[in-house]
């Protein structure tokens, strides 16, 4: 991964078509298939480049037929229960019908989110910087610890046991 954000000028266009989307679904909701070509061709530019967005914006995307999905406009949100008494939101698409489930645990992150993934992608700007991360460089020690990268010291083998 590079350290400047390459294809900045793709990223601003999907940023624009996802608030374009957005925009004209809420003018009116008449509006649903040109929000869905909005949609479908961020997707087909983010497919093309290569580009991983955000999860907050796929969770909003319908995966099947691209839709914007906008609880009670093109989309209905419903609480269900799982089998171990675990409460999900239920995001179904109007359109396809196809379903998004969410767990209702406040504790969960993403692997993106916990720290460990963190200290792989310091260099990505596009990771907001975390606190924790500013403080070290400030101590101007650490930060050139992790310049080194992983590459060293990733599979250490194990001193084989000694049998008896
Ligand atoms: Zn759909």
């Amino acid at each position: 991964m590079a350290g400047n954000v390459k294809d900045k000028e793709a990223f601003q266009r999907l940023n624009f078509l996802y608030q374009a989307a957005h925009c004209v679904l809420a003018q009116t909701s008449e509006n649903v298939e040109l929000a869905r070509f909005y949609c479908f061709t961020q997707k087909t530019i983010a497919k093309r480049l290569v580009l991983r967005q955000d999860p907050s914006v796929k969770r909003t995307l319908c995966k099947k037929c691209c839709s914007l999905l906008v609880p009670g406009v093109t989309a209905t949100a419903r609480q269900r229960r799982t089998k171990h008494r675990n409460r999900m939101t239920v995001l179904r698409c109007l359109r396809c019908g196809q379903c998004k489930r969410f767990l209702n645990n406040p504790e969960h992150r993403l692997w993106v989110d916990q720290p460990e993934a963190q200290l792989e992608n310091q260099s990505q700007p596009e990771q907001g910087p975390s606190t924790k991360e500013l403080k070290e460089k400030a101590d101007g020690s650490i930060s050139q610890l992790s310049s080194t990268g992983p590459s060293s010291t990733q599979h250490q083998v194990p001193p084989s046991k000694p049998k008896t």
